[in-house]
């Protein structure tokens, strides 16, 4: 392809990204294809000679666009969002075409210290305490994803726990891991690849609001402690993916403290949250906190993927995840005046997501990113009334922010078939999880484009369901 022709089908890409993005809301929003039907309108082998790029943009509409479930409709309720926006997408193809390989900060000066001030920029915006800045003890990186982000704050958590042995001669089985039953299973993924073990790891029971008991985190601590064991590391979660259940950061803080546990925070979804000072309790006790992750690419408006990493001590992180070869070594990194992002994380090469993130914070502003949360957390609490007001439905979850955890009384089979008849309508997506043992249904409402009139929409396709169902009354 020459530049010429980059123009033009560059030009017709745009083009495309803004009428998708324009008419999201047209398509159904849960892709309708069976298993292996988009590979089967696909050739077995590639071709041997060059195709003209209209067939990609071609076949793009014609097979592979069907296999697409729309996580940019506004109609997309299931799981947690993975916003993008314009300002993103754009951003992305800025990163694509310098493509440049941030391992070093001599392989980019920019994209190093972009990276470093736009994580400050964020942790000022969401008032992260002050040790996580650049300018303290600590900093922020970005990572791919918030499993990632988990995984080196485990490692860390490791190599202080064990002065550096594990990296050097293995783990010997003493080290122990907690976090509440309801955290992500991100957190025990990486405590399986940390090498520390499914076996070491404790779930700590949760309250009626499914929030972490930090009395039952106490006697697991002080247990493992009487038998010998050495607490490495406490998850405590900032909004649950099953409900958005907010563990009480204070008090698991001390008792990490009090132990010599790391303290991790997983914010993945609720940390956006904190752009809004009236949600900034969310974050109570976080400056006990060693670690913290949220991600940019659910709430934030940044595409996949941005997972922002803090620290509150930049040496633990890198002590841990630093191994240097002769051939990457190098003036910049000696002199000891630069950060390399290669040492804070597991992978050597990286993108330059920083630019994105840039994009978006400069073409939103805090106030419009602000504005966002404000919206999806205003129409989660009127749609938490609606289902309050409905006999026949009954919240399952305190609504804390924009995700309403919510049942027909009619039983799982009800509820498993409103949700199948919902998502069947094309109009709306939702997903379920189970609470109490019962299966519940999700609405998150964190979708950019999402308005009012897209969640009633869902809601009248809820109370249809149930009238279609017929169950309790
Ligand atoms: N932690 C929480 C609380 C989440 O809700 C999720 C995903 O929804 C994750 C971690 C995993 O995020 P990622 O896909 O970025 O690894």
């Amino acid at each position: 392809m020459t530049p010429e022709e980059f123009r033009r089908y560059g030009r017709e890409v745009v083009d495309w990204i803004a009428d998708y993005i324009e008419r999201a809301d047209e398509r159904p929003v849960l892709s309708r294809v069976a298993p292996g039907e988009v590979r089967s309108r696909l050739p077995a082998s590639p071709p041997q000679d060059a195709e003209p790029f209209e067939d990609v943009l071609r076949d793009l509409d014609d097979v592979i666009m069907p296999g697409i479930t729309h996580w940019q409709s506004p109609g997309f309720f299931a799981y947690f969002s993975s916003n993008s926006s314009l300002p993103s997408i754009l951003g992305e193809m800025l990163i694509a075409g310098l493509n440049v390989q941030g391992m070093l900060w001599q392989t980019s000066p920019a994209a190093t210290e972009l990276e470093t001030l736009v994580l400050d920029w964020l942790a000022e915006a969401l008032a992260l305490p002050q040790g996580f800045r650049s300018t303290a003890s600590g900093g922020g990186v970005i990572q791919d994803t918030a499993s990632t982000s988990t995984l080196c704050a485990v490692i860390a958590a490791r190599e202080r726990a064990t002065g550096g042995r594990g990296n050097e001669q293995g783990l010997d089985g003493r080290l122990t891991t907690y976090a509440s039953r309801e955290a992500h299973s991100s957190v025990e993924k990486a405590v399986r690849v940390a090498g520390i073990g499914s076996a070491n790891h404790r779930r700590v029971d949760v309250d009626e609001s499914f929030a972490m008991r930090p009395g039952h985190l106490a006697e697991l601590l002080a247990a493992d402690r009487a038998e010998g064991r050495r607490p490495a590391f406490v998850c405590a979660t900032v909004g649950t993916t099953s409900s958005s259940a907010l563990d009480p950061l204070r008090e698991i803080g001390e008792l990490c403290r009090e132990h010599g546990a790391w303290f991790h925070v997983d914010a993945a979804m609720a940390g956006t949250a904190a752009l809004c000072p009236e949600h900034r309790y969310i974050h109570d006790g976080l400056e006990l906190a060693d670690s913290y992750t949220f991600n940019p690419h659910k709430w934030m408006l940044t595409s996949l993927d941005c997972s922002a990493l803090y620290v509150a001590e930049r040496s633990a992180l890198v002590n841990a995840l630093s191994l240097t070869p002769e051939y990457l070594r190098n003036v910049a990194s000696e002199s000891g005046e630069v950060i390399d992002y290669r040492d804070w994380g597991i992978a050597l090469g990286r993108r330059f997501r920083a630019l994105k993130l840039w994009a978006v914070i400069r073409s939103y502003g805090v106030s419009g990113l602000q504005e966002v949360v404000r919206r999806h957390v205003a129409l989660a609490k009127e749609f938490a009334d609606w289902v309050e007001a409905d006999s026949r439905f009954e919240l399952a979850a305190p609504v804390p922010l924009s995700l309403v955890c919510f049942r027909h009384r009619g039983g799982d089979e009800a509820n498993q078939s409103i949700m199948d008849r919902v998502n069947a309508s094309g109009r709306a997506y939702i997903t379920h999880t189970r609470l109490n043992d019962r299966l519940t249904l999700r609405m998150s409402i964190m979708q950019e484009r999402t308005r009012r009139e897209h969640v009633q929409r869902a809601w009248e396709l809820l109370r249809e369901a149930a009238n279609e169902v017929g169950v309790g009354g």
